[in-house]
Order: structure tokens, then sequence, then C-alpha cells
């Protein structure tokens, strides 16, 4: 025996030695082994897209989009109007709440409203009869709102002095049982962060207010007051922030806040939303004929999108047992797919005619499909744009190491993949997008739109500081707007403890964001049932009764209907009449109206709870009565 096993082991390692001497000698077979790494999966006869994409060069919005219409809602007195004062997004931010407003450059035009904004500062070298007017409006009943206020017109707002600073990191609630401020009962609501002290030595530029008449509503750790408020006499109030919150708002819109989340996912972080929900406020309880426009379809509470990214051989297969489960439970959800025909470092090339099997299943099942990209690369941010002709079969981008990606572009995984998802169904189109990775590069928006995306789920909530879902600009910059919108992430499934064992904390995250109408998106990657399919079902279950789930597709598809709603209101012999225009018919959209106003339009779409008002269908030039005590 002990002969034999010795002949085997000499067999063995002169096979061994023959086999290393072979691979480290012999390149040319070598090398054949990596071209087969990178083989591409052919469907016969598929080749596309044909046409070309062109990326459209930037143009600035112009405020004058927001000037026209009826004079309702928030006057936005814009007293700057050239390229660095970031109005688009106050703009975006109100839109996004259901504030509305009307952007004005004349002092008298705005001072018509109840509500004021000036916007984006105010100080001393303004025009003395401009200041003179907004100095009298709070003192005739007018609700006058600023930011960054400096000079003559400090008392106006009951403070003396101002000193600015890039060394406040966070603001706190400090008058906690103010009106305007009560509902902000959890701890990250009442403290907001601007930058993350432990890894920046400054933070944004801030305004720091002393000397108050009354007591500050928020303030800095440093005492000094973040938010002001003066009330006068006749009803009229006067409120001072410290930051520019249109920049701040844009700031935190493209990802670029100092770090100011506290968690990065899985967690709530309503920074930005607390300040635009203080302003929401400050609105309705100085105007009497304030209306705001709900979130959520249907008059929930909240708005839940499940997503899943198939990243991953057997999540392909995974897959339909998720969509099952959606099915059974009457929600839809939306499939990020990676189109991967090309085998390489990462994986096989899975995206093959039995995964179109797959993908004709899920398309069945009402399911929303969206693209994940084709290389899934971690590089994506820093790929080249492209030249917008890139086509399968021949786009060729190929994951060598995580570090390595060779021959993708930024339009090439955009074009290329919708055309290979909307190549082999016809009952939807593919609009919404998310990089492997969450890899994101600066010229997405405009790419997105180019290739005809219109949604993007490209980071999470807690990085931009909102669970609101937002519009995006073009480079993801400050000047123009583009018709496509961020639907960030929630909670995810790679961190630990397993998701079932996180329920409780996601559903508490859920409620919390239900308070102000937000929206919950997960990530659940179907590479596995087990904990995450638990955690699913858990979820929906715990969930359903307060919120509208659906596939990221349609609610987007609402919100962007939504969001170019107009309404104003005018005052009748019996009371009040809402008249809305809206470019397309919109259903379920909610209205809040004042709390004494009861709805007299008969009409069986059409029905009041409370202050809201539930209008199953809104059609161009609808008008809605209502009684007022
Ligand atoms: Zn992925």
């Amino acid at each position: 025996m002990k002969i034999i096993r010795s002949i085997f082991l000499v067999v063995l390692l002169f096979g061994i030695g023959y086999f290393l001497f072979k691979v480290g000698s012999d390149k040319d077979k070598f090398v054949p082994t990596l071209i087969s790494v990178d083989s591409v999966y052919k469907f016969p006869n598929v080749k596309g897209p044909m046409d070309s994409t062109v990326i459209a060069p930037t143009h600035r919005t112009s405020w004058k989009k927001y000037a026209d219409g009826e004079s309702y809602g928030v006057a936005i007195l814009l007293l700057d109007t050239n390229d660095n004062s970031n109005w688009l997004g106050l703009v975006h931010t109100f839109k996004t709440f259901g504030i509305p407003f009307r952007i004005y450059t004349n002092v008298d035009s705005a001072l018509k409203h109840d509500v004021v904004y000036v916007y984006p500062y105010i100080n001393g070298a303004m025009d003395r009869t401009a200041l003179a007017k907004l100095t009298n409006f709070p003192q005739k009943g007018g609700t006058l709102i600023a930011q960054c206020v400096e000079g003559v017109l400090n008392p106006v707002f009951g403070f003396n002095s101002m000193i600015t600073t890039n060394k406040n990191f966070s603001a706190q609630i400090a008058d906690t049982n103010n009106p305007l401020l009560k509902e902000f009962t959890d701890r990250k609501e009442r403290k907001i962060m601007f930058a993350d002290p432990e890894l920046f030595k400054e933070s944004e530029g801030t305004y720091g207010y002393s000397g108050l008449m009354g007591n500050p509503l928020m303030v800095y750790p440093n005492g000094q007051a973040f938010l002001t408020e003066r009330d006068f006499k006749g009803g009229g109030r006067a409120f001072a922030f410290g930051i520019n919150i249109g920049y701040y708002a844009l700031v935190c819109e493209g990802g670029r806040t100092l770090q100011a989340w506290r968690s990065y996912v899985n967690s709530y972080e309503p920074s930005l939303d607390v300040l635009i929900r203080i302003i929401k406020n400050i609105y309705t309880s100085s105007s009497k004929t304030a209306i705001t426009l709900g979130t959520v379809p249907n008059n929930k509470r909240l708005t839940v999108c499940i997503t899943h990214d198939i990243d991953y051989s057997r999540a392909m297969i995974n897959s339909m047992d998720y969509a099952k489960l959606e099915k059974s439970k009457n929600v839809t959800a939306t499939y990020f797919i990676q189109t991967k025909y090309i085998k390489d470092y990462n994986d096989d090339d899975f995206y093959n005619d039995s995964a179109v099997g797959i993908l004709r299943f899920l398309d069945s099942a009402k399911m929303e499909i969206a693209s994940h990209s084709i290389s899934h690369s971690r590089q994506y941010m820093d790929f080249p744009l492209g030249k917008g002709n890139e086509r399968y079969p021949s786009y060729h981008p190929v994951v060598k190491s995580p570090k390595l990606t060779t021959g993708g572009t930024v339009l090439g995984e955009l074009r290329v993949s919708k055309f290979l998802l909307e190549n082999f169904i016809k009952n939807q189109p593919i609009v919404s997008f998310r990089p492997g990775y969450l890899a994101y590069p600066p010229s997405l928006p405009q790419a997105l739109q180019a290739t005809g995306y219109k949604y993007g789920s490209d980071l999470t909530a807690n990085s931009v500081l909102t669970q609101m879902p937002y519009q995006l600009n073009y480079d993801n910059s400050y000047d123009e707007e583009l018709p496509v919108f961020e639907f960030p992430i929630t909670i995810e499934d790679r961190e630990l403890p397993e998701m079932d064992k996180r329920l409780d904390s996601a559903v508490a995250v859920a409620y919390k964001i239900s308070k102000y109408g937000g929206f919950w998106c997960t990530l659940i990657h179907p590479d596995i049932l087990g904990f995450k399919y638990k955690f699913e079902e858990g979820f929906i279950d715990r969930i359903h009764d307060i919120a509208y789930i659906c596939s990221m597709r349609e609610f987007a598809d609402w919100w962007v209907m939504r969001n170019n709603v107009h309404y104003f209101v005018r005052k009748n012999t019996n009371g009040y009449e809402l008249h809305i225009n809206t470019p397309v018919a919109i259903d379920n959209l909610t209205f809040f109206v004042p709390a004494e106003w009861t709805c007299t339009s008969a009409s069986q779409t059409i029905k009041q709870t409370g202050n809201a008002v539930l209008v199953k269908n809104v059609t161009n030039g609808m008008t809605i009565n209502f009684a007022a005590k």
C-alpha cells in the first residue's frame, strides 16, 4: 500500500509541476483562457439600438417659468436672479412638499400675498424703498420669511446682531412647544445636521442671530439663533432662517453634503425635510386660504416601493418567488435587471434565453422591469460619457477586477440595457435605472433623459437628507432642471443583523416617514429567499393599512403628474372655490384644506375626511366648492 501511495504522490507532484510549467511558460495557452472569460452571449438576430443618443447642451432654467399664473400660495420674492442664487432648490422642495407658490421680482406684487419668502438674502445694500415696504409688511398682518438676514431689517425679525460662520455643524429645536414645531418629536428631527463635525473642520456657511426680542425657535450649539420669530400685534409675523435653504436643498439632493447624515442607510434622516415642513407650517398657519397638495396617492400616509436588484445568476431565478409573493399580496414591485451578456470577472453572462423567460414572467405578473446596467461596475461613476452609438452586441464593457473595467461608457450602460430589456418584453417601457453599487456619474441626470429614462434610484435617502423623491438637475448641479426624478433608497439588505431581525426598526422608520407623507424604498437582492423573503412578507403585512405600495414607475408616473398640477383659491358668496389646472388627468390626489372648510361639491369622486379632500379623478379646469365657517 505504501508503495502504491508513493507512486501516486510522485505522479501527482509531477503532474502539478508540469501544469505549472506549461501555464508559466506557454503564454499562448494562457491567453485564450482569459479571452474566453469575457465571452458574449449572442441572441440571434438581435442588434441595437440603431438610433443614436445626443445629449443637449445645458440651458439654464429661467425663473420666469414659475412667475406666471394666479397670485396664490407663498410669494417667493426673488431679489437675485443670477446664476448662483440657487432658487431652484427652494422651488423643487416647495413642489415636493405641495406648497403652492409663485415667483416675483417686483416687491409690490409679492406683498399682495399673505406669506412672502424673500430669497436669497436681505441686507443693507438693498433698495431703501423696498426695505421700507418689507418692514411694513408684517406690521400690517403679513407673514415674512427670510434667510441670511443682515442689516437694517434685523429688528423686524426680532434680533440685534448677526454673525456669519462656517463653524455651525447643526441646529436644534429650542421651543418644542411652539405650534410650528411641536410635531417634531424625534431626536433626529429636533436636531438637524449641516456637516459631520468629526470629518470636517468647517461646515456650510450659516448666519447666527443674537440679541433676540423673544425666544429663538432653533439654535446652534453656540447658543446663537438659527431660526427667529417675531410676532406683531395685528397677527403679522417675521421669521429668519440662518442658512440659504435653496442652496442647502441642492447640496443635499446632489449628494454633496459634508457627510451630514448620521447613518448612511437603514434609518431615518430628515434634516432637509424638517426645514421645509417648518415653512409649510408657517404657510398653513398664516394664510386663511392655504391649501397644500398631498404627497401620497389615495390619501395614504406613506408610499412604499419594494425594489429588487438582479445582479447575480441565481437572483434571476429567485425573482419569480418574490414576484409570486408580491402578487399574492396584491402589490407590484420593481425589478432592476442587469442585462449581463458578457461573462467576466464578476459573473456568468446570465442575461440569456432563460433569463428572458423569467423577464416575461415578471412582465406578465405586472411587475416593473427596470435597468440595473450591463457591467455593474464600481467604476461607473468614472466611465467616459460615450459617443451615444453603443450597440448590442458590439458594446463590450468588461469588469476585469474590482478596480478595473474596460470598454464601458455612461451612455452605453443606459441605452444598450434599455434596448435589451425592451427587445424582449412588449407590455411596458423601461424608464427606471439604478447603477451597480449606486455608483453615480455626475452626467447621469442628462444621460438618463437623453436615453429615454425618467426615474433614477441611485442614492440612499439618508445621504441626501430627505425622505422624499425629488427632481434632478443637469450635472446634478444648480442651474437647469430636467424632467427626471430621483427615488432614494431607505432600507437595504446587506447590513447586519439579517433583514428579518431588522423588521421592527424598518417598520419604525416607515412610521416616522408616514408622519409627513414621505417615501420609503427598500432594496432586496433576490440572491436568496430565506430571511429577505421573510422580511418582505412581514413588512407588507405590517404596513399595508397605512401605505400605498406599488412599483417605482407607478408612483413616479403619479408623482410627475402631481408635479404639474396648479391650483388657486377664489372667494365667493358662500365660501371658497378651488380651481385646478392639470395638463393630464390624475387619480387619487389629496388636497389639504383649512380645518373649518367643508366640501360642498356633490360628487362621488370627491371625499373629504377631516381636512383631507381626496379627489379620485382630477381633470383640467375642475372646480371644487367649499363652505367655510
Ligand atoms: Zn447591484
